[in-house]
């Protein structure tokens, strides 16, 4: 059997009751063969990151313990993304149901055509990193990116609520 990592993954949506489909994902994430839920931040709300006509998203991050190989587990969250509704091939950055992104792996640093891992916005987001900042150790080092408090230092809390 493969050994268990830690990882963490993003959840997100702004469309059809997004604390319900979080909530709801969440379940379905710890329900998964070969993954533990091990922590899950509070919900927050957030300001959309690209076209300003739509709803503010609903963000958490969930901390798992998972056998499954990175790819695979991407794709048992898309299956989910799908389950909820997700409908691919919109605006890029535009409102979805909900969206599951493979934030950490382990110390791993991957690369290839469907999976970057860190994610690689994952720096830049106040609503990956506040919430990941909750359920995390203090000590966290994100590969390639750096400490996860000097990363929160660099990215003022700007259009987000904790719920
Ligand atoms: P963003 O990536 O900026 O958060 P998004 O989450 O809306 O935008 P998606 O439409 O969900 O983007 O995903 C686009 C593609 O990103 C997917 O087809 C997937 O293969 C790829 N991808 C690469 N790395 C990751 C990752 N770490 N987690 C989730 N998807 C990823
Ligand atoms: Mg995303
Ligand atoms: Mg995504």
């Amino acid at each position: 059997m493969n050994a268990w990592v830690s990882a963490y993954i993003g959840l997100g949506g702004n469309l059809a009751e997004p604390e319900t489909r979080i909530r709801r994902a969440r379940r379905r994430i710890a329900a998964l063969e070969g993954v533990r839920e091990r922590g899950f931040s509070a919900l927050y709300r957030s300001e959309p990151l690209g076209p300003r006509d739509q709803p503010d998203f609903v963000n958490a991050v969930m901390a798992v313990d998972t056998t499954l190989p990175a790819q695979d587990l991407l794709r048992a969250l898309q299956a989910i993304e799908t389950a909820e509704g997700r409908v691919r091939g919109g605006e890029r950055w535009g409102p979805r149901t909900l969206d599951l992104d493979l934030l950490l792996y382990g110390a791993a640093c991957i690369r290839t055509e469907s999976l970057t891992v860190p994610h690689y916005a994952i720096a830049e987001r106040p609503f990956v990193l506040y919430p990941l900042a909750e359920i995390a150790p203090q000590d966290l080092y994100v590969p390639g990116k750096g400490l996860l408090k000097d990363l929160l230092r660099h990215c003022p809390a700007e259009g987000l609520e904790r719920l």
